[in-house]
Parts: C-alpha cells; structure tokens; sequence
C-alpha cells in the first residue's frame, strides 16, 4: 500500500494527496503534518517507513468537501486518490491483490466548481500569465460558469489587471518569472503559443489568427492546465472574449484598494462600495455587479444603454417587486451548468437549470406584454427563451426536487421510461411480498417476535430472540442458520431468498436505467451549454440593472448625465458608504457640491483633521465609478465627462509585504499618475507629502500640484494641510481653493463636514487631538511648540511662495526695458536659494521683487 502511495505522491508533489481507504480519505507523511494543522485534527500514525512510525491523518468521506474547503482556504491544493474497483474485484485478481486507486482529480483554489466550496456571490477565477518575446497577456477563467477572457497587457499593467481580476489562482509561465511566491509557475510546454492556436481552433472552432502570439501563448497555459487538473477534462469553458482595456475605465490596484471598491480595508465585501449598493437577489446578479464596479466603461454609449434601462425599472415602483420576486426564485443556472459539463453535476443541477431555464422563459412572456421596453431589456429578452425542447425533457425526466446524491436514484419521474417503471414495481411488490412473508413465517412458527430484516452483510434475513433459535434450528424447519448473536438469531429460507434476490436485482437494474438516463440528460443539457449560459447572463444583467434601481429609489440616487467634455459637476454628492454608516448611528451625512471644468480643473482643499477632507475626495471618485459602471449615482444632479482612469493616493499606508516603506509607496504611486494621468483621467490626491519631513514634502506637494495642473491637464482634488500651498492659486489659473469648514465653540472644535471656497485659515490639528482626548499638558506643550514653529513657517511659507513666482520673474524680466532688463537678469541668475537658509533666501527675493517693482 506505502508503494502505492508513494508511486500517486509522485504524481502529485505539490499537493496534499487524499488517499481513499473505505470511508475515509487518508493523509500521510507531510501531507498529514500540514493538513492536521490546518484542519485542527489529530495527527497519529500507523505502520513504519524507513524503520519510522507513518504520520498519518484523515478525514471521512462524507465531510470530506468542508475539509477541502478549509484546506483549499489554508492555501493548499489537493489531489483525491479514489479506489478505482471495488475490493471484490480486487480479490478477483487474487486474495492478496491491493484496491487500484488512481488521481481522480485535483482540487485548486482558482478550479472549483462545487457550492459548498465558492463563494455564491463572487466570481472565482483562475490567471494563466504569459510573456512572448516581452509581450505580455493573460487569460482568465472562471470555470464554474465558463467566462473566458484573454488580455494583452503591457507588463506595468499586470498588477493592475490582477487587481481588476482579483483571481483565486495564478498561474504563469516561467518566462514571466516568479513575480510573486503566489504564482504557481508551470512548464514552458503547456504556455506553447502554437498549441494555444490548436487548441482555440478546436475547442471553440474560432479564428484565432487575430490573436497576438502571447495571448495563444496565455490561452496554451491556462487550457492545458485546467486539463492537468481535471484529468484530462477542462471543465466549463466558453469562446474566449478579447478583453480591450481601451473600453473600460483603468484604475491601479492601489486606487481600488483606497477607494475600497469591492473590498474594504478591513477586510470584506460589507463596507466596500460594492457591499453598500448590492440589492441583487441572485447570486449571478451579485457576481456581474462586482465584475461591473472592477470594471466601469469608458464608452458613452454603452453607459447609457445602462442608465436607460435602470430609469426604466426606477419608474416603476411595482415592476421591480414583481421582477425583484421572479428573479429570486431562479437558481444558479450558470454554476449548475458548470458542474454538469465538467461532469460533477447531480440530479439537483439537472433540476436547477430545468427550473430556471422555465422561469426565465416566464419572465420573458410576462415582460414581453410590458410597453416602452428599453434597448438593454429589448436585447435581454430574446435571450431568455429557446430551451423548450430541453426544458421539456427534464421536466418530464426529473422528479420535482431531485436530490444531490446520485447513487441512490429515484431522481427519474414515474412515467419517463416504462421499464424502470416496471422495475420499481417489481421492487417494490418484492417488498409487500417480503412483509406477506414475515407474517406467513410467523403464522407457521407460532413466534411473534420474528421479524424479516436487511443489512449490508447478510442481505435479508429473518431474526428471532435467543429462546426462539432452537425452534428454528431443526433440520426440517426450512430455515437455514446464518448467525448467533447474544440478542437474536439469524436465519435464512429459500422463499425469502428469492424475494431478496429479486428486490435487488431489480433494484440493481433501476439504478442503472437511472444512470443512464442521468447521462442522456447530461449529454442534452451539455450540448446546449453555450446557450443556457447566455440565458444566464441576461438574467443576471436584469438582476443588475434592478439592483440599482432599487439602490436609487431607495436612498434618492439620480440617473447621472454624461457628456464628451472635461466636467464634473456633482451637486449634493454623497459617499454611499460612510453615510451608510452614518445612518446607522442615526447621523446624517453633509452632502457636498463639486463643480471642475476646463477653466477650473484643480481643486486644493484644506481645512481641519476629521473634517471631512478623504470623505469628500473619495465620494466624487465613486460617483464617477458608480455612474460609469451603470448605476445611478448619491447626488442631487450630476454631469459627468468620461473618463479614462481614476486615480486615487488617499494616506499614508506602509505596504510591508511588498517591501517598501510610507513614502517609497506614496511615492512610486505619485510617479504613476503623473506618468499616466491624461487630461481625461480624475485624480484624488490626499496629503502628498506627508510621509516625509515637512521642507521635503511641501516641496514635492508643491511641485506636484503644478505638474498635474500643467502637464496631465486631469481633473483633480488635492486635500492639504500644507497652508502655503494655498500660493498656488495666485500662480495656476485653473486651480481653486476650498475647505471643509470647522468652528470652535466655546473652547471646543465643531466639525462641519461642509466644503466652501477659499482657504481654511487653520488646521485645527490641536483641537481635533483635544477631541481625541490627548492629555492637557501634552496639548498645553504643543501649543507653545506650535507657536515657536510658527514664526519660522512664515518664513518657509513665503519661500515656497516666492520660489513658485520665479517662473514669473523671469517672464517679467524679459519684458523689462533693455538697461534694466539685464540687472535683473544677472540677479535672477545669480541667486542661490540652495545654498541659503530659508530667511535669507526670502530676503534676497524680497530684494529681487521690490527692484522689478521700481
Ligand atoms: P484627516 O485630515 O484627519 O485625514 P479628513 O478631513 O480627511 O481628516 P475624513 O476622514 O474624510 O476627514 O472624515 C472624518 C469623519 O468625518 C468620517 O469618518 C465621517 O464620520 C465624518 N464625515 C466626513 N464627511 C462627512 C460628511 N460630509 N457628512 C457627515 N460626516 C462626515
């Protein structure tokens, strides 16, 4: 048995091997350490090796699904070594032969398709990433419901594409190299760009002489690995869709990190925004929307294609309970369908994809009578029909509710097929024969406490209590001695002999008739994957397009406008999760006016710590999400102009795990939107800067502001506590000054969480500690600190003032008439702010400016 182990284990070394013995999945050896620590269970150990004990641990074949789940969640995969032949037939090859056990499948993070292991409402999917001669893409998949997409990418956008992903597995070539120790690196063969052309002609019968040779490269990987893991099979798989980024709203993963948009922070799709506007009723409905919010549109058309048919179902307040109600009756078609062609699928997913194909072919008729029916819906509807022939048949095939366990049958209705009708009357009356015969058996011997039973050893026999075992013992009782217990014994008679063969037999016979049928019924459900996964889709973008119409009747959303232009102007927007949050606390959210234009592109907020500053920075980029996602959006009226990337850099946060400290982060993130932000993107930056000494990062804040004013020309919001930075103004035409307003009433600080123009004219830094309860003293001390540092920050104040006029100066000078226009020249060239203290610097420019003055 160890030799037969070992020889599976080699076939499978990176994964833990869950070898069947009877009714149990065994682990040894490492495997067993590993997986009774995950699993928290005891870790024995049987037999030797090598002169040692064996570690050995196991789980039992019933459970075995919530002990994969938790092992899969530990970051493990397993390989399931099934008995390949039962231990009959084993004996048959001779008395000592071993059961043949053999890998039947893997199991992995990024391949699941059971319900008990995913996650209903999140999708779960699979990366294969491949680089050709440094050309990059990635094929994805969620083999639970066969979506499909390849990508090509630059490789400074593969972070920000796994992000949009976020997959369960990644797997890549080793010519990506081992970017992360979470890639699962596979051999160059299996990302083999010609086999990848092979295997799209034939698994799809598409061209793909339109792909670029990394994306048939990423395609290779991806196929050929979900077949090594399913044995062969690749499970479900649609024709691949190209992914073109140019359609779709870019964000790096750090903006989705800070801007929290299907995750949170803390973890959990609850508080993120995803979490805070779900009202899907399905669990397909759930997972489009959170594909939709990863990935908003960048094309004005297909937005409002969108807007229209959620303002459609907005307007009818009736329609969407009745929807709302159709809609949470259908099952999972899409991952029962999933099951079902990787050929895990049981009688109960026949049953889902039966009910739901019917109840999709309801809502047709019923929304078919409904007038003014939008474009979107318009196209949905045909989509939701043409199955009859299939409904039809596992209407007829299936009982109402048929099980999920297979082996038992009884999932074929009465009156499908005559001859199994028939064997389960036989079976049946083979039971009332049986309960005849217990009553004739003891009619004749006079024992009342006879009874006729059935076990998995013996079959059916008949059992007395011990006082009565001698009756029946004689040779000419006709009743044949099988076994003595200490509380009854067994006997056999030939009638019941043959009554029990018969049920068996018959019994035999059904469940393979059932099978049978099973695998027709697989068969026909299969060959129509394609087009109940798109029946599939439509329902779960119905279910998406009424989520956010029940979203915006709900908490007062409005259907946003888009134009072609550089606007935005949100008037009373809110940020829909923390005025959730608020309204828990029965608090209400400030709602906040937001106007850029071409003329006034970059707003520089200030105002006190806790006032509202992120809050508001954050709410304007999700209502641009949200609207170009599809919803409609927390505000009073909102003009959008498309855009192309949403950029946010919200605090200071350590990304340790990556190696890199507060600001190297802050940093790296600043190059990209400056490198990247073009004059359709809208960029959030909050408190640039602050991860370094003050000098250092008002310096780059500064110079910051007038490159994103400057050079990307972008939409921005850039919340300060820099107060020089308020120079600026004086300087760029598009930029304007606001604050989130605070008072201080009787000694103590009021926050209003309400934008108005102009600077703040403090920080409130020391109030906002008072509130947080930092000790008097403390607070005594830092005043006077304050104070003192105050004076010197006049001064560095104005210099950075002054230095950002120089540009000017020069621009002045050179208009000077000639005598002068040299002097001023040669002062200008000769100062050296560098190599002077801050106040001698400014001196020196005071002089510089009162003499272009004179
Ligand atoms: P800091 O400068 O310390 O980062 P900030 O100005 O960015 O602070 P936020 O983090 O945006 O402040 O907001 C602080 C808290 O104030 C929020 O958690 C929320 O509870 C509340 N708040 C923010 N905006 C509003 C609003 N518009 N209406 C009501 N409450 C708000």
């Amino acid at each position: 048995m160890m030799a037969q182990f070992l020889e599976l284990k080699s076939q499978a070394p990176d994964c833990l091997l869950f070898y069947r013995m009877g009714d149990f999945f065994e682990l040894f050896f490492d495997d067993a350490k590993a997986a009774a620590q995950t699993l928290d269970i005891a870790l024995t150990s049987r037999g030797e090796h090598l002169g040692e004990p064996v570690p050995m641990c196991g789980v039992p074949v019933h459970a075995a699904e919530a002990y994969l789940a938790r092992l899969i969640r530990g970051g493990h995969k397993v390989a399931i070594a099934e008995q390949t032949e039962t231990p009959a037939e084993a004996k048959a090859r001779g008395s000592k032969s071993l059961v043949a056990r053999d890998i039947v499948r893997f199991v992995t993070a990024g391949t699941l398709t059971e319900e008990t292991l995913l996650d209903a409402k999140a999708n779960n999917v699979l990366v294969a990433i491949a680089c050709v001669r440094g050309d990059y893409a990635l094929a994805s998949a969620d083999i639970s419901t066969g979506q499909f997409a390849i990508i090509r990418i630059e490789e400074s956008g593969l972070s920000a594409e796994l992000a949009r992903l976020a997959p369960g597995e990644i797997i890549a070539a080793p010519s990506v190299g081992p970017k992360s120790p979470n890639w699962d690196i596979r051999p160059t063969q299996e990302f083999d760009s010609e086999s990848g052309d092979t295997l799209l002609r034939a698994e799809f019968s598409i061209d793909s002489s339109t792909f670029h040779r990394s994306e048939l490269s990423a395609a290779a990987g991806l196929i050929n690995y979900l077949r090594h893991v399913g044995r062969g099979q690749t499970g479900f798989l649609q024709a691949p869709i190209r992914h073109d980024n140019s359609r779709f709203l870019a964000m790096d993963a750090a903006t989705r990190e800070s801007l929290e948009i299907t995750q949170s922070n803390m973890g959990g799709r609850a508080l993120s925004l995803l979490g805070s506007i779900d009202r899907t009723v399905t669990g397909a409905g759930a997972r489009l929307l959170a594909q939709d919010l990863a990935s908003p549109l960048y094309d004005k058309g297909a937005i409002m294609h969108r807007h229209t048919a959620v303002q459609w179902l907005h307007g009818d307040a009736l329609l969407r309970d009745t929807m709302g109600e159709a809609l949470k009756a259908i099952p999972d078609i899409g991952r029962a369908l999933g099951r079902i062609v990787a050929g895990r699928g049981t009688p109960r997913d026949l049953g889902q994809v039966r009910d739901g194909l019917d109840a999709a072919r309801n809502l047709r008729e019923n929304l078919s009578t409904l007038h003014d029916l939008p474009e979107l819906i318009q196209e949905l509807l045909p989509c939701l029909d043409g199955h009859g022939e299939l409904v039809d048949l596992l209407f007829r095939a299936l009982v109402t509710s048929p099980p999920t366990e297979r082996s038992k049958g009884g999932y074929i209705a009465s009156g499908y097929d005559e001859a199994l009708d028939d064997l389960r009357i036989t079976s049946k009356d083979a039971r009332t024969a049986i309960a005849a015969l217990e009553q004739k058996y003891r009619n004749e011997t006079g024992i009342t406490a006879l009874k006729i039973k059935h076990n998995a050893v013996l079959g059916y026999f008949i059992e007395v209590p011990p006082r009565h075992g001698d009756a029946l013992m004689a040779e000419d009782s006709g009743f044949t001695h099988r076994q003595t217990l200490a509380n009854a014994v067994r006997f056999n008679a030939g009638a019941l002999h043959e009554e029990a063969l018969r049920i068996t037999e018959a019994g035999s016979r059904a469940l393979l008739a059932e099978e049978a049928h099973f695998e027709e019924l697989v068969a026909a459900t299969t060959k129509r994957a394609k087009t109940i996964a798109i029946t599939a889709d439509a329902l779960a973008r119905m279910d998406v397009a009424l989520s956010h119409a029940c979203c915006a009747a709900d908490n007062g959303w409005v259907r946003p406008e888009l134009t072609e232009g550089n606007e935005l102007a949100i008037e009373a927007g809110r940020h829909p999760v923390v005025e959730a949050a608020l309204a828990k606390q029965n608090e209400t959210f400030i709602a906040n006016h937001c106007s850029l234009s071409d003329s006034d592109r970059v707003w520089l907020i200030s105002g006190p710590n806790m006032g509202g500053k992120s809050t508001f920075l954050r709410q304007n980029a999700l209502i641009i999400i949200l609207a170009q996602a599809g919803a409609f959006v927390p505000a009073k009226r909102a003009t959008i102009g498309l855009v192309d990337r949403v950029f946010s850099r919200v605090g200071a946060s350590d990304n340790l795990a990556r190696g890199q400290s507060t600001f190297m982060v802050e940093m790296v993130e600043t190059a990209a939107i400056l490198r990247e932000a073009s004059a359709n993107s809208f960029v959030i930056l909050d408190e640039v800067g602050r991860g370094t000494s003050t000098y250092d990062g008002l310096a780059l804040a500064w110079a910051v502001v007038e490159a994103v004013h400057e050079i990307n020309q972008c939409r921005c919001l850039f919340a300060t506590h820099y107060h020089e930075l308020t120079r600026l103004a004086e300087q760029l035409s598009a930029l304007s000054l606001h604050h989130v307003r605070a008072k201080e009433w009787q000694g103590d600080l009021v926050l209003m969480h309400e934008l108005a123009e102009g600077p703040a004219d403090r920080s409130y830094g020391l109030a906002v500690a008072k509130l947080a309860g930092v000790p008097p003293p403390v607070l005594t001390r830092a005043k006077s600190v304050l104070d003192r540092l105050e004076e010197g920050r006049a001064a560095t104040g104005g210099l950075a003032a002054g230095l950002g006029d120089l540009p000017l100066f020069a621009a002045a000078i050179e208009q000077a008439p000639a005598p002068a226009k040299d002097t001023l020249r040669e002062r200008l060239e000769t100062l050296d702010v560098d190599n002077l203290s801050p106040r001698e610097a400014l001196e020196q420019l005071y002089t510089l400016k009162n003499l272009m003055n004179s």
